[in-house]
Order: structure tokens, then C-alpha cells, then sequence
């Protein structure tokens, strides 16, 4: 910042140097010409100028005799001696200028500017060398780091090589060990046993081995053990090797005492022994596993036959239990309902009541039961024929079925008689609906050769209790029938009626 402050000053220095240098030839010609004018201060301080000095020696005369005309004469010698208040501003200005319009002045300007300049200079000139300096250190400061890291990491990576090449190393011997042991045939190699122990021994050293030297000690101890075990194994394969070349010789010449061509024949046999031996064991692998194949694939090709003979007598069981279940279910049905007018029959409405007064919580909702008997019905098939009758019977148990509600349980109770067990008890309700199936038999109309079959039913009414049973319900809807029959037939009677009529006649 300060140098910034620096640098402005000097610039404004400069550039008051270039406008003194521009202007400065004119301020100094003028200045000169005010050099050739001279003074003279009076008593009374007023300063005279005049180009002539002799003229103004002759006005401090003048001021000391105290005459006038002097003036006049100068004047009239075109000599003006004028004082400096009169001169024009621009005039005095100059004058006044001319005695500051010193060299000094520049002189000293220009060596403010050179001596900041030179500063300014240093001191960039040592920032730099300091920034360059602390620049070279930091690099050098980096390149020492980036050294050391590279050279930890080498030395990172070469430990980590060399546990590598222990490893790697420990491995082998490892599988060297394990091949030999595999390899080693127990009955040729009767110390098998001490070498199987040795290279147990080995393989744990080398696991818990830690360094090169260790390995190093092991693999001498290996190098020790294994000659002598191939010297022993060896000499046993070759004891083994002589007796097979011998029983070879003996079986060649054998075969060469039969055939003419023994020799031949007998070398054959030595050369290829090894090879027939391989082959054969080769072969019946083969043939083994080609009958295995086979086997696999006629038995697998037999299940699967086998599996889709069994899909499709599933698939027909399956059908034919579907159907049963069906058939179960239609004649299941078929039980409960009545043949001529399909509503549920007397079995049904049984199977119904019964089930309802078993279970006691039902009690808490009682129901009306009502008998619906036609009547004179024996009349309408003696008249008319038991078609027409059956004909008025499905009539008749289609209108019960549409009078009263899905809720509501219609059966043929039997012959030309039916019952409805009605969900309600109210008996508003339950006489409303009840004479609203009278009239609808009533309405009826059965037509017969443009005659028509007058229809009537009677109904009984009871109300469940909980003391009921199925029976003592039925009997009490029964004797309202009854009674509704007694009173002239084609009416509704109550057990209440009933017991009210009985009440009568007793009082009566
Ligand atoms: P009531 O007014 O006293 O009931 O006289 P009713 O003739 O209706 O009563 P009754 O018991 O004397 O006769 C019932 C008749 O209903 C006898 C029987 O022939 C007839 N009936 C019963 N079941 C059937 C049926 O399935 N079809 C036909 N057509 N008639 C039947
Ligand atoms: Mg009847
Ligand atoms: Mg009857």
C-alpha cells in the first residue's frame, strides 16, 4: 500500500516536471525579460519598476527632493515608472514568478523522482530476490519430501515384495511337500511314514517361518531328506521295475515258443505292456461310464414317461373329483329341496328349526313360525286332476316365496301345507305380511277350460319362546291353523287368538 502512495507521489512529481518542462521555456523568457526591470521600493513601501535603471535612480530623487515633474520628464522620455499595485495582475503575476522559476527547483524535483524511482526499484528489486529465494526453497523443500515419500514407498514396496517372495516361496515348498507326499507310494516306500511326519513338520515351520534365513534353514533340511528318499524310492521302483522287465521276459518267451514269429512278437509285448495296461484301464473307465450314461438316459427318458402318464391320470382324477364334488353338492341339494315347487322341503325346514333351537344364543332373537295350509285342496284334484293341483301347488309356493323376505325360510312342510319361519316377532308386522299373502292366494287365478279354480289358504300363527323346542313350536302354529281352518278357513289366526278364544270359552 505504501508503495503504491510512493508511486502516486512521483507520478504527480513527474508530471509537474513535464508541465515545468513545457512551460518552463516561456515563464523563463518572461522571466528574463523581468530580469532586465528594476525596483525601487519608496518610503512610503510602493515598489517602482522601470527597464531603465538611471530612470529610476531619478525617481528615488525625485522622492528624496520631493519634485513632481520628473513624471513629467520621464514621461515624456516614454519612460513609465510605474508602481507595482498599478500593474495588471497578469503583469505582477509575472513578475513575482520569475524570482520562484529557479533551476533549484527542478534540480530538486528531478532528484525526488530519481531518488523515489530509485527505491522503488530496491525494494522491488529485493521482494523479488526474496520471493525467488523462499520459491527455490519451497521447490527445493518439495522435491526433499516427494524424495522421502518416494523412497518410504519403495521401501514400502520392496518389503512387501519380499513378504510377497516369502509367501510365494513358503507355497511352493508347501506344494513340493504335498506333491511328493501324494505321489509317494506307500508300498514301495516303506519309510513313507517317517517322510510323511518330516513334511508335516516342514510345512508348519515354513507356516510360522517369518524370514528368508528360516526358509533358507528349512530348505537345507528338505534338500537333506528328499535325495535320500528318492535314492530309496528309486531303488525300490527299480527293484519292482527289474521283476515286471523279467515277468514280461518270461511271459514273451512264453508267447515266442508258440507263434513263429517269437521275437517280434515278444519285443511287441515288452514295448507296448506299459501302454495295453494304461489302455485297458482307460477303456473300461469309458465303457463304464458310457453304460452309466446310457443307463441314466433310458432311465431318465422312463420317468419321464412315466411322469406324464401320471400328469394325466392326475389330470383325469382331478376332473373326475371335480365332478363327484359337483354331483355331491347337486344332490346334497337336491335333498333339502322339494321336487314340484323347489322350495326346501320338510327334511330342510327340520334340519333348520332343529338347528336353531340347538344353539342358545339364537334364542335371543326369536321368530315367528307360520303354517300355510290350502284350503280344500283334496277338492281341487278330485275336480280338476292331480296335474292342475300340483300346477296350483307351485303357484301357491312361488307366491309364499315372493311374499315374504330373502331372511325369511319357506318350506313344503307336506302335502299342500307349508311353513315360514319369519324373522321378525312383531306381530304388526308379522299380521300385515300374513294377510298380504292370503290375499295374494287368493288372487290367484287358475285358469281350467275358461273356468276359474278358486284358491284360499288358512294360516297359523306362533311365536317362538325360549322355552320352546321344535315340536311345542310346531304344535302351537298348528292348532292357530287349525283354528283359522275351524273359523271358516281363508284367514290368519295367532296362538294369541287362540288362547284368547280358549280364555272366552272358559269364562263363558
Ligand atoms: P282343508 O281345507 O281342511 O285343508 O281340506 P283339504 O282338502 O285341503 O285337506 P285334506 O287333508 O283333506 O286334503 C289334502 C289333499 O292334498 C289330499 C291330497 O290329495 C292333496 N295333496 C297332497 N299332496 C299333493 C300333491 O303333491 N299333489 C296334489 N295334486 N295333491 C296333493
Ligand atoms: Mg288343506
Ligand atoms: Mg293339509
Amino acid at each position: 500500500m505504501k508503495y503504491i502512495i510512493i508511486s502516486i507521489i512521483l507520478i504527480i512529481t513527474l508530471l509537474s516536471n513535464a508541465i515545468y518542462l513545457f512551460h518552463g521555456p516561456a515563464a523563463e523568457q518572461k522571466a528574463n525579460e523581468s530580469e532586465n526591470i528594476f525596483t525601487y521600493k519608496t518610503p512610503d513601501n510602493e515598489i517602482w519598476i522601470n527597464k531603465n535603471k538611471l530612470a529610476l535612480e531619478r525617481m528615488r530623487n525625485h522622492y528624496i527632493s520631493g519634485s513632481d515633474s520628473i513624471i513629467d520628464s520621464l514621461e515624456a522620455e516614454n519612460q513609465h515608472v510605474t508602481p507595482l499595485q498599478q500593474l495588471e495582475p497578469e503583469a505582477r503575476k509575472m513578475l513575482t514568478a520569475s524570482k520562484n522559476n529557479s533551476p533549484y527547483f527542478f534540480i530538486f524535483n528531478s532528484l525526488i523522482i530519481v531518488s523515489g524511482f530509485i527505491f522503488i526499484s530496491l525494494v522491488t528489486l529485493k521482494r523479488k530476490q526474496t520471493e525467488q529465494s523462499e520459491t527455490s526453497s519451497h521447490r527445493q523443500t518439495e522435491k526433499i519430501i516427494s524424495k522421502i515419500q518416494t523412497t518410504e514407498k519403495s521401501e514400502r514396496n520392496q518389503s512387501c515384495y519380499s513378504e510377497q517372495i516369502l509367501n510365494k516361496s513358503k507355497e511352493i515348498i508347501c506344494e513340493i511337500l504335498q506333491i511328493i507326499n501324494e505321489h509317494s507310494d506307500n508300498n514301495i516306500s516303506p519309510k513313507q511314514g517317517l517322510l510323511d511326519n518330516f513334511a508335516k513338520e516342514q510345512v508348519k515351520k515354513i507356516k510360522t517361518s517369518s524370514t528368508i534365513e528360516d526358509l533358507l534353514t528349512i530348505e537345507e533340511d528338505i534338500k537333506k531328506i528328499i535325495p535320500k528318499h528318492f535314492e530309496t524310492t528309486k531303488c525300490l521302483v527299480n527293484t519292482k521295475f527289474n521283476e515286471l522287465r523279467a515277468m514280461l521276459n518270461e511271459l514273451a518267451e512264453d508267447f515266442g515258443s508258440i507263434t513263429e514269429d517269437n521275437t517280434d512278437f515278444s519285443e511287441q509285448i515288452k514295448d507296448s505292456m506299459s501302454h495295453i495296461e494304461k489302455a485297458m484301464k482307460l477303456d473300461e473307465i469309458k465303457q463304464i461310464r458310457k453304460k452309466i450314461t446310457l443307463e441314466t438316459s433310458s432311465m431318465r427318458k422312463v420317468i419321464a414317461k412315466k411322469q406324464e402318464k401320471d400328469a394325466i391320470i392326475i389330470d383325469s382324477l382331478t376332473h373326475k373329483v371335480k365332478a363327484i364334488k359337483e354331483e355331491l353338492a347337486s344332490a346334497k341339494k337336491e335333498v333339502l329341496i322339494d321336487g314340484l315347487t323347489q322350495i326346501y322341503n320338510r327334511k330342510a325346514f327340520d334340519k333348520k328349526i332343529g338347528d336353531f333351537f340347538k344353539k342358545k344364543t339364537n334364542m335371543k332373537r326369536p321368530f315367528t313360525l307360520a303354517m300355510v295350509d290350502i284350503d280344500y285342496f283334496k277338492k281341487v284334484n278330485d275336480e280338476f286332476g292331480h296335474t292342475v293341483g300340483d300346477e296350483i301347488l307351485k303357484k301357491v309356493a312361488r307366491t309364499i316365496k315372493e311374499t315374504f323376505r330373502l331372511n325369511d325360510f319357506v318350506a313344503r312342510y307336506g302335502g299342500e301345507e307349508f311353513s315360514v319361519m319369519i324373522d321378525r316377532i312383531d306381530s304388526h308386522y308379522i299380521m300385515d305380511v300374513c294377510e298380504r299373502l292370503r290375499v295374494a292366494i287368493e288372487e290367484i287365478s287358475f285358469m281350467v277350460d275358461s273356468e276359474r279354480i278358486p284358491t284360499s289358504a288358512s294360516i297359523g300363527i306362533a311365536f317362538s319362546k325360549h322355552s320352546d323346542t321344535p315340536k311345542t313350536l310346531i304344535d302351537r302354529a298348528d292348532k292357530a291353523l287349525y283354528f283359522a281352518k275351524e273359523s271358516g278357513r281363508n284367514t290368519i289366526k295367532s296362538e294369541v287368538d287362540l288362547s284368547e278364544t280358549l280364555l272366552e270359552t272358559v269364562s263363558n
